[in-house]
C-alpha cells in the first residue's frame, strides 16, 4: 500500500484532471499480488484496506507517484563500445570515414559475434540495472548486432535469459533487417532470402520475438525490401515495427501505416502524407532525441505537428553503442523538452501510456487503473513539472515492478 502520495499521476483514459496526468492529489494505492487493487485519495481509502496484516505500507509524503517508465526502442544487446568513434567524429572525421577505419556499426557487428552467451548476459544484465534504477521497469530489445541465423539466435537466447533473472520486463524484437552484414556486401537478395526463409520463421517457431523491425533507409534496407521483411514477419505471427525516415524522407512513416506497424521510429524526414497516414492508422511515433542530440542533427522531427495531427508521441533511449550509448529515460524527457520543445506532461505521457501503446501492452501497463499491473514509482520531487527539469540527476527513490519493491535507492 501506498499512501499520503503528493502527487499520483495515474495517467488513467478516463481521468478528466485538468493536468491530463490523471493526478490524484494526496493519492494512495492499494496492491495485492502483482497488481493495482485500489486507487484513490489517501483519505477515501476502504477501512479494512488499513487493517489487513502482513502488508507493506509505503509513506509517500511529499513525493510524486507514478507509472513505471517504459523505453519503448533499445538495442540492448551488444558487445564492444565506441568511445574512440565518439572521438573521432568530435575531431570532424565523416561516418565513411570511421567505417574505412574499422569503426561504425559493423565494427559493433563484430564485437558481438566474438562475445559469448554469458559475456551479453551480463552486459545485459548490467544495462538493465542501470535502467531499472531511473525508474525504468519494461523495456523492448531489439536484436540486429549478430546479422546471421547463429548470432542473432544468441542475442534473442540471451534476452530470453536475462528475463528470467532480472526484474526489468523485456520486450524481444528481431531486427535481422539492422543493415547488411559485410559477407553479403555484394549478395544483398541472397540477405533478404536469408531473413525470409530461414531467420524470421526460426525466430518465430522458437518464439524468441514478439516483433519484427527493418531499418528502412536508403542506406539500410529499401521500401520493397522492408515491405517484404515485415509482410513475411506477419505471416510468422510477428508485428511490424519501423525504423523510418531518419536520415532522408523514404516513405517509411506510410510503410508503417501500410503494414499495421505497432510503431514508426526516428522520423526525422517523416512527410506530410506519412504523418497523416499514421494519424488515421493509430501508429505511434517513437522519438529518439538522444541519437539527434548525440549525433549533433540539425534536422529535428516534426514533433508539434505530429500532436497537432494526433499521432501519439513516445520518447526512448535508442540505447545503442553508435549514436545514443544511455540508459536514462527521464534524460530523454528532458531533451523531449528542450529540443522537441515538447511540455512535462506529454514527455510523461511519452515514456508511460504511449510507450505502451507502441508495444500493445496499454491494457497492462503504462497508467495505474484497478487491474493493471502494479509497476509504479516513487519519486522524490515536489511535483511532476520537477522530473524533466531537474535532469542529469537521479530521482527514483523506489521501483515496484508487479507488486514488488525491485529498487530501492541507497541511503
Ligand atoms: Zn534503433
Amino acid at each position: 500500500m501506498i499512501k499520503n502520495a503528493e502527487e499520483l499521476l495515474t495517467l488513467s483514459s478516463s481521468s478528466k484532471e485538468e493536468s491530463g496526468l490523471g493526478m490524484i492529489r494526496n493519492g494512495a494505492v492499494a496492491i495485492q499480488v502483482e497488481k493495482i487493487f485500489w486507487i484513490g485519495k489517501t483519505e477515501e481509502l476502504p477501512k479494512e484496506f488499513c487493517l489487513s496484516t502482513g502488508g507493506q505500507e509505503i509513506d509517500a509524503t511529499g513525493k510524486v507517484v507514478m507509472p513505471g517508465l517504459i523505453d519503448s526502442h533499445t538495442h540492448l544487446i551488444f558487445a564492444g563500445s565506441r568511445e574512440n568513434e565518439f572521438e573521432q567524429r568530435i575531431q570532424g572525421l565523416s561516418y565513411l570515414e570511421i567505417a574505412e577505419r574499422g569503426g561504425g556499426i559493423l565494427s559493433t557487428v563484430e564485437a558481438t559475434r566474438k562475445a559469448s552467451f554469458d559475456e551479453l548476459l551480463l552486459l545485459g544484465k548490467k544495462r538493465l540495472d542501470r535502467m531499472l534504477s531511473r525508474g525504468v521497469t519494461t523495456v523492448e530489445a531489439k536484436s540486429g548486432y549478430g546479422l546471421s541465423l547463429h548470432d542473432e539466435m544468441k542475442i534473442l537466447k540471451v534476452t530470453k535469459a536475462l528475463q528470467e533473472v532480472h526484474p526489468v520486463e523485456i520486450v524481444p524484437t528481431f531486427l535481422g533487417a539492422h543493415t547488411l552484414p559485410k559477407e553479403f556486401r555484394d549478395a544483398r537478395t541472397r540477405y533478404i532470402d536469408l531473413l525470409i526463409q530461414e531467420m524470421i520463421p526460426r525466430v518465430a517457431q522458437e518464439r524468441l520475438a514478439e516483433f519484427c523491425d527493418v531499418f528502412c533507409e536508403e542506406k539500410a534496407f529499401t521500401l520493397e525490401e522492408s515491405r517484404k521483411i515485415l509482410e513475411t514477419g506477419k505471416e510468422y505471427g510477428l508485428k511490424p515495427k519501423i525504423h523510418a525516415d531518419q536520415l532522408s524522407p523514404g516513405g517509411g512513416a506510410e510503410l508503417a501505416a501500410e503494414v499495421g506497424a505497432f510503431s514508426a521510429d526516428h522520423l526525422e524526414y517523416v512527410s506530410q502524407t506519412g504523418i497523416e497516414r499514421m494519424a488515421e492508422k493509430g501508429v505511434i511515433a517513437v522519438l529518439l532525441p538522444g541519437a539527434s542530440f548525440f549525433l549533433s542533427m540539425k534536422k529535428l522531427p516534426p514533433v508539434r505537428e505530429m500532436i497537432q495531427k494526433g499521432v501519439c508521441i513516445s520518447l526512448a533511449t535508442d540505447l545503442n553503442p553508435g549514436s545514443s550509448m544511455t540508459e536514462s529515460l527521464p534524460l530523454m524527457m528532458t531533451m523531449g523538452c528542450a529540443m522537441y520543445k515538447m511540455v512535462p506532461r506529454e514527455v510523461i505521457r511519452g515514456t508511460t501510456v504511449h510507450a505502451a501503446r507502441s508495444m500493445g501492452r496499454e491494457k497492462e501497463m503504462g497508467s495505474l487503473e484497478a487491474g493493471r499491473q502494479a509497476d509504479i514509482l516513487l519519486l522524490d520531487i515536489p511535483n511532476y513539472r520537477y522530473l524533466p527539469y531537474h535532469f542529469g540527476v537521479d530521482h527514483v527513490e523506489k521501483v515496484i515492478k508487479k507488486g514488488k519493491v525491485v529498487y530501492q535507492r541507497p541511503m
